[in-house]
């Protein structure tokens, strides 16, 4: 989600208030990036400019070099054109009316905002008013080491993997800054933040694409061969669904095991049937109806899906790369007619 449309575009005339002398990388490695930003006055000079984007409009983003470096505060200014040009090119842009952020240096900047590198540690939040979508049990919010999970306070959950804790009815990896102080302040506010980010990511994935880069991504039925859900998640596959689908991100690998209907939330006849159960935004109760929806597994030797049994009747969703949902059969509405 580019909000610059000028992406690749030329960096602009030299002046003469900068070296002649402008490192033109031609392309840069991850690490690289990462390098660049690891000294302080960079990052305060993309800082700085990025933060313009927020004051003001199209035509004062740009910052002349003075300003820019009094902004920066950086007395030197043999110090500071060399970071400055350290930064040109792939980062920022020198434009006639001064210097502008480009799309890879407000990636940086927001990658350190959001507190990419996720802060160690555990923390729950005080039983909530979202129900477990199993037992009906008030959830509560649990922090684990870059994880947020709904967890049940009564049963034991949907989910049992070394890393969740136990009653997991969700695990989902966030940012630590996306967290602040919503766990001790508003815990009810962050659950639904998070799950409804999570049901839009997923969402992404069901029709092909990475919600993170926008690579490719794959899609893959996991079956559970020796299924035993009975009183918890099972030992075999860890979850209480005989079915999940694996999503991977050809790309930049990002994915994970999601239900299969949380892919196809927004499809026929699953967005119906969220409309029916009372949901009109995508927050926890988005994703507990899709989660907690009845489900099997169809394997007739031809092909593997997953079926579920909607208010309009039966749906069968395919998995194998993508997806394609089949309406087998439609409920009747009442017993009589
Ligand atoms: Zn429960
Ligand atoms: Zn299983
Ligand atoms: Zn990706």
């Amino acid at each position: 989600m580019s909000d610059d449309p000028r992406l690749g575009g030329d960096a602009g005339a030299p002046s003469e208030e900068e070296p002649e002398h402008v490192v033109q990388s031609d392309r840069r490695s991850p690490e690289d990036s990462f390098a660049v930003v690891g000294n302080e006055i960079r990052l305060s000079i993309l800082r700085v400019l990025h933060e313009r984007l927020s004051v003001g409009d199209r035509s004062e983003y740009a910052l002349p070099y003075t300003e820019l470096r009094e902004a920066v505060g950086e007395e030197d200014s043999g110090k500071f054109s060399y970071h400055l040009n350290r930064l040109r090119g792939e980062f920022i842009e020198k434009r006639p009316e001064g210097y502008v952020i480009r799309y890879p240096g407000k990636e940086l900047v927001r990658t350190v905002k959001s507190g990419a590198v996720a802060p160690a540690g555990v923390a729950e939040s005080d039983p909530t008013d979202a129900a477990c979508y199993l037992c009906g049990a008030p959830v509560i919010v649990a922090y684990t080491n870059g994880y947020v999970s709904a967890r049940c306070t009564e049963c034991r959950g949907a989910l049992d993997f070394d890393f969740m804790p136990e009653g997991a009815l969700s695990s989902i990896p966030v940012p630590g800054g996306a967290i602040g102080d919503g766990i001790d302040a508003a815990p009810r506010a962050l659950l639904d933040r998070i799950h409804g980010r999570f049901c839009h990511h997923i969402r992404v994935f069901g029709d092909g694409s990475c919600a993170r880069c926008g690579g490719r991504a794959d899609l893959h039925l996991r079956v559970c061969s020796d299924h035993d859900a009975n009183g918890g998640p099972c030992d075999e596959c860890g979850t209480t669904m005989p079915a999940t689908v694996r999503v991977t991100c050809e790309v930049c690998s990002e994915g994970g095991i999601v239900p299969a209907a949380c892919l196809v939330s927004h499809r026929a006849p699953f967005r119906e049937a969220l409309a029916d159960a009372g949901v009109d935004r995508l927050g926890y109760e988005a994703f507990a109806v899709a989660a907690g929806w009845p489900m099997r597994v169809v394997d007739d030797g031809t092909e593997s899906a997953v079926e579920y049994d909607l208010p309009s009747g039966r749906v069968r969703v395919l998995i194998c790369g993508d997806i394609e949902i089949r309406e087998v059969g439609r409920s009747r509405r009442t017993p009589d007619q």
